[in-house]
């Protein structure tokens, strides 16, 4: 791992001093001095030079330097399972080693559809191996009855069957954090940037965690009711700046996107039809009698129809909008583009 990682740095700085970022032109430059000084086999020489080209790929305005524990890539080439409890990888110095492994119930399962190339990551003085594994989405329903879902910042996800599903371990997580974090942003320390970044790590971790749980609840609920699920579309550029206090601070958040896309893949996967409908005016119209204006909004949480009386809470109200939005067929027409087909691969 580290020899590799030095050598994808040696890589791009190579293609950085001759100006140039592809694969096949770094090769040129590169790859005969990386096997000899380095001591990489061909194809681990070649995936050193992909990881700096990957780099570059997003920005070609820096140099990257790798960390040497970064994560690096194997592909068929270089890895391989050998039964059920043993992987075979090619390391230094003596070229392939038999590596035991354990894994948990739900990467039994999927065993058999792992795909290509596999990440080899260190956290915490251990080694993992992250496979891609390609699964067959199910066929799609075309439901007669769509479970709403609004997703939000205060409560990560609200459906129209009245569950809230808040963000609340998420924040008391951060809340915990932040007091610690202020305390080392004040020491400048080396060892206080680290503990900064490991924060950081483990809170996104598991935001990560309790989007999982959220979407797999919202899918598996959608396919028991045998429902699709509808969330609100993703607003251009131009809508956005128009948007909502609400919609700006959301679609700034990494972690409201990450929940669109587990819920799109899991449904696909699911055979669930996800469709997205317009999100103007679905928080400010009455889920009971369709009286739309501004006023029945009273606070972030509260909503109380001007004209029926109709009380509920502000985003489950929203939620029931946005589920029957997905019924009419305007909406329909717009199934969402991250819906079927796209989405087959994920990490285990
Ligand atoms: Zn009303």
């Amino acid at each position: 791992m580290e020899r590799v990682n030095e050598a994808a740095t040696f890589a791009a700085r190579k293609g950085f001093e001759a100006g140039v970022f592809s694969q096949p032109s770094i090769h040129k430059l590169a790859y005969a001095e990386i096997r000899s000084r380095f001591g990489l086999s061909a194809q681990m020489a070649v995936r050193a030079i992909g990881k700096a080209v990957e780099c570059f790929a997003r920005d070609k305005t820096v140099c990257p330097v790798f960390k040497p524990h970064g994560a690096i890539t194997y592909d068929e080439r270089i890895f391989s399972f050998k039964g059920l409890d043993r992987v075979s990888l090619w390391a230094l110095p003596e070229g392939r080693v038999i590596v035991p492994l354990v894994y948990g119930e739900y990467q039994k399962q999927r065993f058999d559809r792992i795909k290509g190339q596999a990440d080899l990551v260190f956290r915490k003085g251990k080694f993992y191996l992250y496979c891609t594994v390609n699964l067959p989405a199910s066929a799609p329903i075309q439901p007669g009855e769509f479970l709403g879902v609004d997703l939000g910042i205060a409560n990560i996800a609200s459906d129209s069957d009245g569950n809230r599903h808040s963000g609340s371990e998420i924040k008391s997580v951060r809340h915990r954090h932040r007091r610690l974090r202020t305390k080392l942003q004040k020491k400048q320390t080396r060892a206080a940037k680290r503990r900064l970044k490991q924060l950081a790590g483990s809170e996104r971790r598991f935001a990560t965690h309790v989007n999982h749980c959220i979407s797999k609840q919202i899918v598996a609920e959608a396919k028991r009711s045998g429902r699709g699920i509808a969330v609100e579309e993703l607003m251009g550029i131009r809508e956005r700046v128009k948007a909502g206090r609400k919609q700006r601070a959301v679609l700034h958040s990494w972690a409201f996107s990450q929940l669109r896309l587990f819920l799109a893949y899991k449904a696909a996967l699911a055979g669930v039809t996800l469709a997205a409908v317009d999100p103007r005016n679905t928080s400010r119209t009455c889920a009971a009698c369709g009286h739309c204006a501004k006023e029945n909004r009273k606070t972030q949480d509260q909503f109380r129809c001007c004209a029926c009386n109709h009380e509920a809470h502000a985003d489950i109200n929203a939620a029931v909008n946005i589920g029957r939005a997905a019924c009419k067929p305007a909406a329909l027409g717009e199934l969402c583009k991250m819906s079927h087909g796209s989405v087959k691969s994920r990490r285990l």
